[in-house]
């Protein structure tokens, strides 16, 4: 688990004399989801299931740093696809081509509401650092969640459980000492830590502005 694997993409052409997957079609098939081949006909159909119950999942569970990020590549694909097939006479007919702007309007709202996700707004791009002697290393990553006094986030070195890091804001130039508390495996098989943070109050700027100190 010392490196990321790399997901191979979900949506990719299809193979040049693959047929359409969904019987009883047996049209050319132009994209494959996941190994099964689809004719941009079915391409839409199958895609928006697909992301329809995906965008239900991370609407209701807990928010997840890895499963987000491969459903952002998944729509990224799907508008790519779509739009191609819709500039492409031979593959798509007028019927079909009418089908595609439909979808692609879908996408693009899901775009925006996973952009609007109120758990995104957790998601800090960290650099994450180990400053020991003779064991540094340096990761970019992303909190999971954040709270006044802690993080969670992604990490893909080892670290034990009362170690040392230092998180700084890849969007500020803000750093601060932290405690990992916990290293667990998340349900996709990242590697989660738990952090405290140790020198700096509201290091996330959480706390509201406007509150008045209790004298
Ligand atoms: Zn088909």
């Amino acid at each position: 688990m010392e490196n990321l694997i790399e997901a191979p993409p979900e949506v990719r052409l299809s193979g040049a004399n693959a047929r359409c997957g969904v019987a009883p079609c047996d049209e050319a098939a132009a994209v494959e989801l996941r190994g099964t081949p689809l004719c941009p006909q079915h391409f839409v159909p199958v895609c928006t299931q697909e992301m329809e119950s995906r965008g239900e999942r991370l609407k209701n569970g807990y928010y997840d740093v890895a499963a987000t990020q491969a459903f952002k590549n998944f729509i990224a694909a799907c508008a790519e696809h779509a739009s191609k097939f819709m500039q492409n006479d031979s593959l798509a007919d007028g019927l079909t081509k009418t089908r595609l702007e439909e979808f692609l309007r879908r996408v693009s709202q899901m775009g925006q509401r996973l952009r609007r996700s109120p758990r995104m707004s957790s998601s800090v791009p960290i650099y994450l650092r180990r400053e020991d002697s003779g064991r540094t290393w340096e990761e970019e990553t992303w909190t999971i969640t954040v709270s006044q006094h802690g993080a969670s986030l992604v990490c893909r070195h080892p670290v034990e459980t009362g170690g040392s890091l230092v998180l700084s804001r890849r969007d500020r130039a803000n750093r601060v000492q932290a405690r990992v508390v916990y290293c667990r495996y998340n349900s996709e098989g990242w590697r989660e830590i738990g952090v405290e943070l140790l020198d700096r109050d509201d290091f996330w700027g959480l706390a509201p502005a406007a509150r008045i100190q209790p004298s």
